[in-house]
């Protein structure tokens, strides 16, 4: 069984789900006794959120670098950023180190794919829904059409992510939010959900939509496992 090498912390909520699912899956697959082997590397979230709010992604980018060479050195095999929002800084761990990355678009838009769906509504920061990094990731490389909300729905689904995901609140009423803009976005001929924010999840599930939803750190946590046991 391969390392999985995982840039975590962002925030640990997530991380942690990572951690079960890998762990659940890897027990699923080849029995009781076994768990994955795991190398995390967590980080501070709120100086990271700071630097992100400010524009400081060159900054972001060498923190980044740190850690996914902190992993190659620890052992690792690959090198997973459980966020979907810093693999803005994909290209940089990369480029920082000689472990394979594994990309949380690409996993996602293989599940779309193979559920035979083109048209599909992308949820997630403000950075991932509206700069390109993401959304031309899935659109270039895999020939989907990706639509997001409209500008007050993604303010509202990026605060939910920083004032209460982030920091473990679940409330009914962002889960209504959600869902209200997950039905505008099916009205709009969305044939499946991203959640493409690896907190969405602990507030969005398969029952709050009426297309199929894609959980981005459920995905990537399983093309890890499919890597680790390849
Ligand atoms: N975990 C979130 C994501 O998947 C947001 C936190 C971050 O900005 O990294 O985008």
């Amino acid at each position: 069984m391969k390392t999985i090498g995982i840039i975590g912390g962002m925030s640990w909520e997530s991380s942690v789900q990572y951690y079960t699912i890998i762990n659940r899956a890897v027990r699923d697959r080849i029995g009781p006794m076994h768990s994955a082997k795991i190398l995390m590397h967590s980080l501070d979230f709120a100086p990271l959120a700071a630097l992100q709010k400010a524009g400081e992604w060159d900054e972001l980018a060498e923190i980044m670098a740190d850690s996914a060479q902190a992993l190659e050195a620890g052992g690792a095999d690959c090198v997973l950023i459980a966020t979907n929002t810093m693999h803005k800084l994909a290209d940089d761990v990369e480029a920082s180190c000689d472990l394979p990355l594994i990309h949380i678009a690409d996993a996602t838009a293989d599940a779309v794919c193979a559920e035979g769906i083109t048209r599909v509504a992308l949820l997630g920061t403000a950075f991932t829904m509206e700069q390109p990094f993401y959304r031309e990731r899935l659109e270039e490389h895999h020939g989907l059409d990706v639509i997001v909300p409209e500008a007050d729905d993604r303010a509202e689904i990026h605060r939910v992510i920083y004032e209460e995901l982030i920091s473990g609140q679940i409330l009914e009423q962002s889960r209504e939010a959600y869902r209200e803009i997950i039905a505008r976005l099916v009205a709009q001929g969305a044939q499946g959900v991203i959640l493409g924010c690896t907190e969405i999840g602990l507030l969005i599930n398969q029952a709050d939509s009426d297309v199929p939803v894609f959980d981005t750190t459920e995905i990537h946590a399983l093309a890890a496992v499919e890597f680790a046991l390849s």
